[in-house]
């Protein structure tokens, strides 16, 4: 099992990263810090986490160098279209204090502000600028894809979406490799709610391994990339040691049964 995974633009990103979704930004470059000594080479933060600040800090301090890095920001719903994204991303990228970021998602599609489209096209234009990497979204579904391909002829290398094994996204997953998309997961433990089904932790225990260690894997297994997030050094370490075992066909199945569809946070469709 690689450590990376390959984008439809060429670049390579890692497999496992480090998501900073609520954590205050004074502890975020600590915490930050922590996760790089431990090995996480990849960040997901957001303008609206309110933490870009420390994430830059942490890639300031540490010794690894900053091309061995992977960083994605995201763009807030208010600062879509054009002109504004160009403004907002200028923001994020000096609190970030870097020169470029690997990879820049539209956060949400606001389907209904009819403004994604424009939003891409401004990405497209920091590419061509060298300012980010790789263009990506995040919670699209189908339908926001296909409009979005027909009308700016490019794919998103990335689709970001909520996804664990309550919500296995099966058929967005298959759209997505149809298309050369690599699904990534956001709450990749159900925010923590799925380590204690009773089937994940037989396995856990069957394997001596940690109930987020079987749900990483899962999803490494089903070529899904994830973003665990932590503040507990124990758990940031053993949450990116997911590459020296393998469930087996029986116990993927298990879990893959445990979909029933159960959402966290909000409906794209719905969501404004
Ligand atoms: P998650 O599934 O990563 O769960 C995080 C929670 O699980 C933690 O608060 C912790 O309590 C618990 N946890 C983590 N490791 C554990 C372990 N080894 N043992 C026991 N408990 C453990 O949820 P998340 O933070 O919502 O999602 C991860 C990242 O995804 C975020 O930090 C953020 O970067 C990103 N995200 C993106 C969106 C989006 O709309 N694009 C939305 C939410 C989150």
């Amino acid at each position: 099992m690689s450590r990376t995974v390959n984008l439809l633009d060429g670049n390579t990103i890692p497999a496992i990263g480090f998501g900073v979704y609520q954590i205050p930004d004074d502890i975020t470059e600590r915490t930050v810090s922590q996760a790089i000594e431990f090995g996480y080479r990849r960040i997901d933060t957001a303008a609206i986490y309110g933490n870009e600040g420390g994430v830059g800090r942490a890639i300031h301090t540490t010794s690894v160098p900053r091309s061995e890095l992977f960083v994605t920001t995201k763009l807030w719903n208010d600062e879509q279209g054009y002109d504004s994204t160009l403004r907002a991303f200028e923001k994020s990228l000096a609190t970030l204090e870097l020169d470029y970021v690997d990879m820049y998602l539209i956060h949400w599609p606001l389907a209904k502000e009819r403004k994604f489209v424009d939003t891409f096209r401004a990405f497209q234009k920091l590419k061509a600028d060298g300012l980010i990497r790789s263009i990506g979204v995040s919670n699209f579904t189908r339908a926001h894809l296909e409009e979005l391909i027909t009308e700016t002829g490019e794919v998103p290398v990335v689709n970001q979406i909520e996804l664990h094994p309550r919500l296995a996204q099966n058929e967005q997953r298959q759209f997505h490799a149809s298309h050369g998309i690599v699904t990534e997961a956001w709450g990749p433990l159900g925010q923590g709610s799925t380590l204690t089904i009773p089937e994940i932790m037989d396995t856990a225990s069957e394997l001596g391994k940690t109930p987020a260690q079987v749900v990483l894997r899962w999803h490494l297994q089903r070529g899904t990339i994830a973003i665990p997030k932590s503040t507990t050094p124990q758990r940031i370490e053993s949450n990116l040691d997911v590459f020296g075992f393998e469930l087996s066909e029986s116990r993927m199945a298990q879990i893959d049964a445990l979909d029933n569809g159960d959402r966290l946070g909000a409906d794209p469709d719905v969501m404004w």
